[in-house]
């Protein structure tokens, strides 16, 4: 037995222990939200660590990057620094790093670059295009949905032909046509050396089935774990019994309950099948919650309640019962957002920072009037989920002229950068794409012979441009600086908000420093994307936490003491593409448990009664999983000025939980600190 510094016994409940100690072959500790099934998986790094563990040789495999490295930093806090060569990360990201370094045993070069999804669409409107399949007598599918397919057909190993059957059978008479554009769009990514995200996951079990570079894997590890294992699919369940080492140790956690990722291939059951994956393996489970009241528990398991497809166990904790929830109501968006902002600065003023508090809705758009308000009243916030800085057009700009330097054949970068040049549209870009491929050296694109006086100067500068960034030997944040000096007036000519956008390029040179060179800058960001409005923070205020924003996806694994879930409508919460099928209506109901899951103290859900649009006010539908909850459960809050609203009755749905007398008042002044 290694005498150990860290007093195990006294920091964790009697499974929890079990689980950190663990000395056989395969476990899977499944338990329910806030059971401490993360901090299980941080102890048990520094316990192998303090029993003599390689820490490079214990691989952590978690949903984001930033997950794992919250989780290292604290394996470091109650261990040691040790903890901080463990390797951690996403099943993208490590994939990603194997391709790197094992690259020649499939035949892949190793400079390729990764492209996300609206590349991939890209490429599928252009071979769409390219086979004429948009002039066809009857519909085929649109861009989106093509890559939808061939996503799905991957993540959840069925045939495109099954696919479209079960999900898009509108589309059955073309399949023949999507098989061929499938198959024209993976020889398009071979010839232009470019992996999208499902790729990174293929290639490396295909890697893997190599015996020599499976050993040499397998080798490097000594320990595998991974967090949030039920959001992982078939593919991901492969590459886990493909790294674990012969020893067989290898512990995945999870909740079945918390499974929100059915639209990636991920299934709730998949965690029910690491037994038969593992043989020999070991079950813990972990009952005891220890995140939320009593109070917030009770709406959970009543969420959980509604699941057609019943899980086994109620969530149980001896905090103390707290507040009831409340079911805020407000007259229309503008008022929930002024209700969030009012309350969120009532709880500032008393002893809570911003750090304490999120707000969480189903999908990006939702929280728009809010972070108007919020911008408005100067509370510094970040956003997590939405759209990622990496993926807007200014910034796929200037990292496409970084692209085509670390990898020549990516002729989506290229076609990027050449149609920036004015009086380079489409076609005269794909000529000189072209004469790239076959004569070659793109640094003298402009005396390729294809050039007009029309775009002659253009072209030269960035024959300049990517001359200098090529030779010079630039770290990336001066490339960047290069790139935006170059960009700035093109980024002027196109874009009507250009202030904003260039002062996002100022922000990422400022990022960019962090970076080793530029395929790693290029590969991180592509793996891991900076979200949107983080940005915003990282250059400028950092005296105060902001508050955190996310969508629930996002919010998987966290807590605060105090969680808005705003939005609780009907047709957003269950979304309205899901309302008509069981299982769908049951991811949305799992969402919904994440969301209240998070709350530590104190959770409230609000929705608007009304909804503004052009056709005149309409009334809004409440979730339907809120029906059931009466006001022993959830404590109505109506924060309405009756005389805003339509002199006509409500209807039937807003009356689930009956109303407390109504508060008057301008919503900013709303009467709701009645602790
Ligand atoms: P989720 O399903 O949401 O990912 P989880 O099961 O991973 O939740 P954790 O995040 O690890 O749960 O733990 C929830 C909270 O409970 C954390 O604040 C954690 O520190 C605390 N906690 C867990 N176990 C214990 C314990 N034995 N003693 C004290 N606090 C604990
Ligand atoms: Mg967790």
């Amino acid at each position: 037995e290694p005498a150990y510094s860290i007093d195990y016994a006294a920091l964790l409940n009697e499974a929890q222990l079990q689980a950190v100690m663990h000395e056989g072959g395969p476990a899977l500790v499944i338990a329910g939200a806030g059971t401490g099934k993360t901090r299980t998986l941080i102890y048990r790094v520094a316990r192998l660590i303090e029993a003599g563990a390689d820490p490079s040789k214990i691989l952590l495999l978690t949903f984001t990057r930033r997950a794992a490295r919250e989780m290292l930093d604290r394996a470091s806090s109650v261990l040691d620094e040790r903890c901080r060569k463990v390797r951690g990360g996403t099943f993208h990201f490590y994939c990603s790093q194997l391709l790197h370094q094992y690259h020649e045993h499939i035949g892949f070069p190793q400079n390729f670059t990764i492209i996300d999804t609206a590349d991939a669409q890209d490429i599928l409107q252009m071979l769409r295009a390219e086979f004429r399949f948009d002039k066809l007598k009857t519909r085929f599918p649109k861009k989106s949905t093509l890559q939808n397919i061939i996503s799905a057909a991957i993540n959840k190993q069925l045939s495109l032909y099954e696919v479209v059957e079960r999900g898009y059978d509108q589309f059955l008479n073309h399949i023949e046509r999507i098989e061929e554009l499938a198959s024209a769009y993976r020889q398009y990514k071979e010839q232009h050396r470019v992996m999208d995200f499902d790729d990174l996951l293929v290639r490396t079990v295909e890697l893997l089935q190599n015996e020599e570079v499976l050993q040499l894997v397998r080798g490097r590890h000594q320990y595998v774990l991974v967090d949030e294992y039920q959001d992982t699919n078939a593919i991901q369940a492969e590459l886990v019994r493909l790294f674990t080492p012969a020893s067989g140790k290898v512990m995945v956690v999870g909740d079945d309950a918390q499974s929100i990722y059915r639209f990636r291939g991920a299934d709730h059951k998949n965690i029910m099948r690491f037994p038969e994956l593992f043989e020999g393996s070991t079950r813990i489970t972990l009952e005891e919650n220890y995140r939320s009241t009593g109070n917030i528990l009770r709406v959970a398991n009543k969420v959980l309640e509604q699941a057609r497809d019943k899980f086994e166990k109620k969530l149980f904790t001896k905090r103390e019962d707290g507040e009831l929830p409340a079911l805020v109501k407000t007259a229309d968006t503008r008022e929930q957002s002024r209700f969030v902002v009012q309350m969120i600065m009532n709880l500032r003023e008393q002893e809570l920072s911003l750090g304490d508090m999120a707000v969480l809705f189903r999908n990006g758009r939702d929280s728009f009037d809010l972070e108007i308000e919020l911008n408005r009243r100067k509370i510094p916030f970040i956003k997590y989920g939405g759209q990622k800085f990496s993926e807007a057009a200014h910034i796929k700009d200037v990292l496409a002229h970084l692209r085509v330097i670390v990898n020549p054949d990516d002729a989506l970068a290229w076609n990027r950068i050449l149609t920036l040049i004015e009086g380079i549209g489409p076609k005269t870009a794909a000529d000189l794409l072209n004469w790239l491929a076959t004569a070659g050296n793109p640094y003298e694109l402009a005396a390729s012979g294809l050039v007009s006086e029309k775009f002659k100067a253009g072209l030269l500068g960035l024959s300049q441009l990517l001359i200098d960034l090529k030779k010079n030997e630039l770290s990336p944040a001066e490339a960047l600086a290069q790139i935006h000096a170059y960009y700035k007036p093109v980024c002027e000519k196109k874009f009507d908000d250009h202030p904003k956008r260039l002062k996002d390029l100022e922000a990422f040179e400022a990022i960019a420093v962090n970076y080793r060179d530029y395929p790693q800058l290029l590969e991180e960001l592509a793996l891991d994307p900076i979200e949107a409005t983080a940005v915003d923070t990282l250059a400028g205020r950092e005296d105060e936490t902001p508050l955190v924003l996310s969508t629930i996806h996002s919010a998987k694994g966290l807590e605060w003491a105090h969680v808005f879930l705003i939005q609780c409508l009907d047709g957003v919460i269950p979304s309205g593409f899901s309302v008509d099928e069981p299982e769908e209506l049951d991811e949305e109901l799992r969402l919904l448990y994440v969301a209240v899951t998070r709350a530590q103290d104190m959770l409230y859900i609000s929705y608007p009664i009304l909804q503004h649009s052009n056709f005149g006010d309409v009334f809004t539908k409440p979730s339907r999983f809120l029906a059931e909850m009466g006001e022993s459960l959830l404590e109505p809050w109506l924060l309405v000025d009756e005389s805003e609203l339509p002199q006509t009755q409500l209807p039937e749905a807003s009356a689930a939980a009956p109303d407390t007398p109504l508060q008057l008042g301008d919503g900013t002044q709303a009467e709701v600190t009645e602790e």
